[in-house]
């Protein structure tokens, strides 16, 4: 991969071809904020809180690839209030209950909420009716918390590369949907593998919940991109 610079929030950064500007940020040390994003996966950009400046367009930041010369801007006012913005429709738009999701204090889009300071959503709740879907041995998927990032739908495949999790519908209506027979096959690592992906709570363990106490998690102690920036 040939090495070329670009310049983010005006640092001058290496990057290599190929690369997308959330994985050159990451590289150099730069948060930039993503929840459909996973390290491995191919990007999808379902989520657009990654958005960024190039050239005065906003483009999504995971889908995005660097090219020689590039500046980006991305810790902005005005970007990091359409990330919030972000934050806060994926809140109500889903229903998303933290103090009793087994996912709480390890949920991304939670420490977003945290990060970007939210405190009641600007919008107002569409308080949608979702199904829970508890019939498979390992798993269940609580459709309320879903925010159709398609993390599972990627990364969590069948022996064959058949697609264990989809989206059905389209709009608003659109919800995760599970393919039962294959879900039955999960093995218990693939099933600890699409919790650990899940950024929400959407997908849990059965008979696996609480191990670590609320209050020791992952961002109890530690805002979310601490770990980059
Ligand atoms: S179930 Fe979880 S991983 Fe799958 S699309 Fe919904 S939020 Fe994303």
């Amino acid at each position: 991969m040939k090495e070329i610079t670009i310049k983010i929030d005006g640092k001058e950064c290496k990057a290599k071809s190929g690369q997308t500007i959330v994985e050159a940020a990451k590289a150099n040390g730069i948060y930039i904020p993503t929840l459909c994003h996973y390290d491995g996966l191919k990007p999808a950009g379902t989520c657009r809180i990654c958005t960024v400046k190039v050239g005065g367009r906003n483009m999504a930041a995971c889908t995005t690839p660097v090219g020689e010369g590039m500046v980006i801007e991305s810790n902005t006012p005005e970007l990091e209030e359409i990330r919030k913005a972000i934050v806060e429709m994926l809140f109500v738009e889903g229903n998303h209950m933290c103090p009793t999701c087994e996912k709480s204090g390890n949920c991304e889009l939670q420490a977003m909420g945290y990060r970007y300071r939210m405190m009641v959503p600007r919008f107002p709740y569409l308080f949608p009716v979702r199904p829970i879907n508890a019939k498979t041995p390992k798993i269940y998927i609580d459709g309320n918390r879903c925010i159709q990032c398609l993390r599972c739908a990627r990364g969590v495949l069948a022996p064959d590369g058949k697609k264990i999790f989809g989206l059905v519908k389209r709009g608003g209506k659109a919800m995760i949907s599970v393919d039962e027979e294959l879900a039955a096959a999960l093995t218990d690592e693939q099933a600890q593998k699409a919790m650990d992906m899940c950024p929400v709570g959407a997908i849990l363990r059965k008979e696996a919940g609480f191990k670590v106490p609320i209050g020791s998690r992952k961002f109890d102690s530690a805002q979310i991109g601490s770990d980059i920036e």
